[in-house]
């Protein structure tokens, strides 16, 4: 740092240090407005001119799909899939035929549906903004910049952006952006979620100032503490980037399994959402996955998939892990991840609505025959093999009975995510019907600290290091050891190393993380015994807040 170096704060949600010049995701073009016209002899070029531009962007977004795999491949082919719309197209043709160019003749177009998707409500809105999106990137290309989103990057540098879609990040390369720093986001936003499979360094909410650092200039960033430095000493900057990689060389190092230095064991285990992901998290130290998000694989699937559909997606994951444990949760839809076949009704606050396990609540038919589907996936797994499963949202002890008779009748292991607050003060009636629990920390602190996680406002909240959150994961431990339930931890928490030695101290069994996570987590544990991680718990719970307990914690473990 120089004395007239800046320091912007956010909220870092993956370590690491990078230095590199600045770019950002290129902004959303300029919207024309009605007024110039066209003579009516040039209706039929502009309308060509218009495919040919709808075209190119079509074939761009499905060529990127090819590229990838998953959810991912499945926002882009959706987005091409807009561009080609009969309707919509028909609808900019009447408009040039009107005698507006064809920007403005988009623009309209796309103003129309709009309109009939909000009044449509429900699912049909959250299309909007896709809809927007390939309304600028149509118009970009008629005018011949660049496409809004990710530009080409040729040198590493630190990627800047408002917040990044699914779209912008599905094809990153991480090799050369070295790091991302968004205004917007929370620590479990979409960016934070795909910067943690990338391993990039990143920081979420950092507010308004970071538009003041220009596209060229050298930033340092430190994931760790969630600071952007402009005019740092580049001396310095460059000392601290090569201390980062030598620890990530000893992370490299580690070999499993997890273990504290006194070999006390935790699980250690993946997070995934598809099949791709669980072939990545297969070759990692992790012992298995302790959390497979299935509702990422139907994102945008309007129909229910047939039992034997489901089952062979289901399949996918568990071939990866041919003879370890697989954790399966049933579909978590609603909130930030609506699912066309699941939620139905337009919902004016969806976070507190009918989303995970209240879907199947009265109407079992989409659990059960999710159910049955992942009961097929996982016929013929041997004894080292176990498939779990576990609902997401469950609150009430009638709803832990109801999931385990549904899992027991079809030979599966039955268990629950542990992540509305509720589920930890009734611990004792819901866990003794239960096999393991797994403490969704993301959802847990949204609705401890009753904080939108999707909220930039908020991320000082939605924090997982808040000391309410742990002394929730405490309790919920605590009930584990008294009825003999393993209590895991699958939220954001068990990704940062620090955080996940507290979460040993306080008495959790296993952890399960980003596949990108797992060597960090796991070297960190192996630096630190048992009673030094009890150690830091204590002092964490008896904190005053989330920013004095990460303190507390960062002091008191090397590393
Ligand atoms: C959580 O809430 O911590 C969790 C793991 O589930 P999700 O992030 O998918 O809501
Ligand atoms: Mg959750």
């Amino acid at each position: 740092m120089t004395s007239d170096s800046t320091i912007i704060k956010g909220t870092g949600v993956v370590a690491g240090i990078a230095y590199a010049p600045a770019i950002w995701v290129h902004p959303r073009p300029e919207l024309p407005t009605a007024g110039t016209t066209i003579a009516d002899d040039a209706h039929d070029s502009e309308f060509e001119r218009f495919t040919t531009a709808a075209d190119a962007v079509a074939a761009r977004l499905s060529a990127r799909a090819e590229t990838v795999e998953g959810a991912a491949a499945e926002v882009l082919k959706a987005t091409a899939g807009m561009v080609t719309d009969r309707g919509w197209r028909r609808t900019v043709k009447k408009n040039i035929t009107a005698g507006h160019p064809a920007d403005y003749a988009t623009v309209a177009a796309t103003q129309k549906f709009v309109e009939m998707f909000e009044a449509a409500g429900g699912l049909m809105a959250e299309r909007t903004t896709d809809l927007r999106d390939i309304r600028d990137r149509v118009i970009a290309e008629l005018r011949g910049e660049d496409e809004p989103g990710l530009p080409d990057v040729t040198r590493e540098s630190v990627l800047f952006a408002d917040d990044l879609s699914p779209a912008d990040t599905a094809t990153l390369n991480p090799e050369l952006v070295v790091a991302l720093v968004t205004e917007l986001g929370g620590p479990t936003s979409h960016t934070a979620i795909i910067a943690r499979q990338l391993n990039v360094p990143c920081i979420v909410a950092a507010g308004r100032a970071v538009h003041e650092i220009p596209a060229g200039e050298y930033v340092l960033v430190d994931g760790a503490s969630g600071t952007v430095t402009l005019n740092a000493d580049e001396e310095t900057a460059r000392a601290s980037v090569a201390s980062s990689r030598e620890r990530a060389a000893i992370v490299a190092q580690w070999r499993g399994p997890a273990q504290t230095k006194d070999g006390h064991r935790v699980q250690l285990l993946a997070n995934v959402a598809d099949g791709n992901a669980a072939r990545i998290a297969a070759d990692t130290q992790a012992e298995g996955i302790g959390l497979y998000r299935t509702e990422m694989s139907f994102l945008s699937t309007s129909q229910e998939p047939s039992v034997e559909e489901q089952a062979a997606v289901y399949r996918k994951v568990l071939e990866a892990f041919p003879a370890s444990k697989v954790v399966i949760r049933t579909l978590d839809a609603g909130s930030d991840k609506p699912i066309a076949y699941a939620n139905m009704e337009h919902e004016d606050n969806p976070a507190l609505g009918v989303r995970g396990l209240r879907i199947a609540w009265g109407n079992e038919g989409i659990l059960v025959r999710q159910l049955d589907a992942i009961a097929l996936a996982a016929e013929g797994r041997g004894e080292d093999a176990p498939t779990w499963v576990m609902a997401p949202m469950l609150a009430r002890e009638r709803e832990a009975r109801w999931f385990a008779e549904l899992c027991r009748e079809r030979g599966l292991t039955p268990g629950a995510m542990i992540e509305v607050p509720a589920a930890v003060i009734m611990a004792d009636k819901i866990m003794p019907h239960l096999d393991f629990v797994s403490i969704g920390t993301n959802d847990l602190t949204q609705y401890t600290m009753a904080a939108d996680r999707l909220s930039p406002s908020l991320a000082y909240l939605t924090d997982p290091w808040q000391p309410a959150v742990l002394r929730l994961v405490k309790e919920t431990c605590r009930v584990g050891e008294l009825t003999e339930t393993p209590v895991g931890v699958c939220g954001e928490a068990a990704a940062d190393p620090k955080l996940a030695c507290v979460l040993t101290g306080l008495g959790v069994t296993s952890l399960s993380a980003a596949s990108t996570a797992v060597a960090g987590v796991g070297a960190q544990l192996a630096e630190l015994d048992l009673a030094a991680c009890q150690e830091v718990a204590r002092a964490v719970l008896d904190a005053p807040g989330a920013t004095a307990a990460r303190e507390i914690a960062r002091e008191m473990i090397l590393g």
